[in-house]
């Protein structure tokens, strides 16, 4: 396992205006920002310049962005399934990521965390399988992720296995990258779960303190099919389990509610739901119902969802669309980007204040309103204090090879083309 290059382990960003995103508005302040071991230590007016000094020239210091739902070794793929309603589209998606090795997500995962964290990206939520490839290129690259395997077993009844690997998964990685590197535990849906793993996968995550990722409601035949099968719909399934108690559950999707089930979500103890607009409407999933969950005060994020139902992966582009759907002003849109997905996600980012991660966006100008827009990207990202972008290049140390990695993409993008092909 490679660890990302340190950071300095010191550092002052001088001559900056430091913006804070409230859930109505944005403020900002001329602050300097110190740095220690990857952790926010003070924020304000002339602060000694201790260690490396970085100079925001003037610009913007910002939080940077929180992707509540990604399957980034989904890169690979992009643009080779069409969209199709999601039964079908899943069945032929499954053809081709049958195929994929721990190097081919590797790969896939680098180059989907490259293209975001150039866009101001620095926290993701990803699931996918071959989850050790995934997890390797987020210690390669230095970002910030909280990573599952998300779990079905109810096709073949390998209970026991998919929760081992789980548990193996988090001894290996859990904490790793200085702590950058999160693992949580993976319930793909309700639909797709025995009980028996729904509940042993719940303790688990409460047991070794982590979350529970699970996409919740997606069409509406997917619920109705729940429905026949088990005489409830996915969500009150799961909240009379026990699945909704207990710590940071990350719920995706969340569509076609009904009122009750707002009110249910509204209530979670921690954790929240992870819209994502581009997908959901690509695959005619639905919408969530963001207005009436904001009403109640659930925790919200927004996610871009894998490259194969949402080519964009600018989670910028998400947040125009969900102000849109919404009628949200763009400061809401820009909180829920970030201080309301580390909620939802339960991580100490988000915001530029002391005792956060210094995760950090460094941008030209003197408005963030162009860089929320996806009009300008940063000039700089830091995580953990540690520099991974400057100027439009990736700088990040570790093991990332960026040559080497355009060159295996390249090569992995021809062979799943033909399997693609194959499995039209
Ligand atoms: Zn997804």
């Amino acid at each position: 396992m490679t660890d990302p290059g340190l950071p300095a382990a010191e550092q002052t960003i001088i001559d900056g205006t430091v913006v804070r995103f409230e859930p109505d508005r944005f403020v900002l302040a001329e602050a300097d920002v110190s740095i220690k071991h990857g952790k926010i230590v003070a924020v304000g007016k002339r602060l000694p310049r201790d260690g490396e000094v970085v100079d925001a020239g003037g610009g913007l210091v910002l939080p940077g962005l929180v992707n509540g739902h990604t399957h980034l070794g989904m890169s690979a793929l992009r643009g080779l399934v069409p969209f199709l309603a999601l039964e079908e589209w899943l069945r032929r998606i499954w053809a081709i990521e049958r195929t994929l090795t721990v190097s081919d997500v590797h790969v896939g995962t680098a180059l989907g965390l490259l293209e975001q964290l150039h866009q101001g990206t620095t926290t993701f939520n990803d699931d996918y399988l071959q989850a050790d490839g995934a997890a390797h290129a987020a210690l390669d690259l230095g970002a910030r992720v909280q990573l599952v395997r998300g779990m079905i077993d109810l096709y073949d009844g390998k209970t026991q296995e998919r929760l081992q690997d789980t548990l193996r998964l988090h001894g290996t990685f859990d904490g790793a990258g200085m702590g950058r590197l999160h693992i949580g535990v993976g319930i793909h849906s309700a639909g797709t779960v025995t009980e028996g793993l729904l509940h042993q996968g719940t303790a688990l995550a409460d047991r070794l303190g982590t979350f529970v990722h699970s996409h919740v409601h997606e069409t509406e035949r997917n619920i109705a099919d729940f429905a026949a099968r088990t005489g409830q719909r996915p969500l009150g399934y799961l909240h009379d389990r026990g699945m909704l108690a207990g710590g940071p559950r990350v719920l995706v999707h969340c569509c076609h509610l009904e009122p009750a089930e707002v009110r249910t979500l509204c209530r979670l103890p921690a954790g929240g739901v992870v819209t994502c607009p581009s997908s959901n409407g690509n695959l005619r999933v639905g919408t969530t119902p963001i207005i009436d969950l904001q009403a109640g005060g659930c925790r919200l994020a927004i996610g871009t969802d894998g490259a194969v139902s949402n080519p964009r992966q600018d989670l910028r582009h998400e947040g125009q669309l969900l102000a849109r759907q919404a009628d949200l002003s763009i400061e809401s849109v820009a909180h829920v980007l970030t201080a309301g997905g580390a909620a939802v996600l339960g991580l100490p980012v988000g915001a530029v204040v002391v005792g956060h991660h210094a995760d950090l966006v460094l941008v030209d100008g003197s408005d963030p309103a162009p860089f929320l827009r996806g009009a300008v990207d940063p000039r700089m990202v830091l995580v953990a204090g540690q520099q991974l972008v400057q100027s439009g290049r990736f700088c990040g140390g570790g093991s990332a090879n960026l040559q080497g990695l355009q060159h295996d993409g390249a090569l992995l993008r021809q062979r799943l083309e033909a399997v693609a092909a194959a499995t039209a």
